[in-house]
């Protein structure tokens, strides 16, 4: 996967030349915070916890649930008409992966997408897929990778993005997928010439 560079939004502090100035960048989530610092110090808490344990979540009242699994997870549907406090949960999310994926902002919810949103029992969202005429992101956080949580996101939006009709895998298209992407979507749709678009 690509580091990010530094995110400006993140820097909080311009280097005038203080004498016990100091910036560490992390080398896990890639962004950079003067350690000591009260608000850089939460900020970067936060910012590496959503990468390593997913986002936190406390669910909403009307969600469209369109699978629960055996481990106390679900999966909800949002759509581009839906509430304003759901689409800003979904921005959130998205930036986020921008960032961690090295996208333009923005770039995501350029055009409108079905978002998958796989919900742990741990309160986290931990696996997200962007869907438009193809997959055009599909994240699972750090800690809950190697648990089928990518592939189960897979199958429901296959079920359920056209009414009445399963799309075969193979007839799934990956937008600008990582080397780590590639290497799930040939495994997913069982052939090593998977669909990209741009
Ligand atoms: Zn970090």
């Amino acid at each position: 996967m690509q580091k990010i560079a530094k995110k400006a939004l993140t820097q909080l502090h311009l280097d005038l030349g203080q004498d016990n100035f100091s910036c560490r960048i992390c080398k896990f989530c890639g962004m950079s915070y003067a350690p000591g610092e009260e608000n850089d110090e939460r900020m970067h808490t936060a910012y590496h916890a959503s990468l390593l344990q997913g986002v936190r979540f406390m669910g909403w009242q009307s969600e469209r649930v369109v699978r629960r699994d055996e481990l106390g997870g679900r999966i909800l549907l949002v759509l581009p008409s839906d509430s304003a406090a759901h689409l800003k949960k979904v921005k959130e999310l998205s930036n986020l992966l921008e960032d961690q994926l090295g996208l333009v902002n923005g770039w995501l919810l350029s055009i409108p997408c079905k978002v998958y949103l796989y919900v742990a029992a741990s309160k986290r969202v931990v696996g997200a897929q962007e869907t438009a005429c193809g997959v055009r992101v599909i994240w699972v956080s750090v800690e809950a990778r190697l648990q089928g949580i990518a592939s189960k996101l897979l199958d429901v939006a296959r079920s359920t993005f056209v009414a009445g009709y399963v799309i075969p895998r193979q007839d799934l298209a990956f937008s600008q997928p990582t080397e780590h992407g590639r290497k799930f979507a040939a495994s997913y749709t069982g052939c090593s010439s998977f669909l990209v678009y741009k």
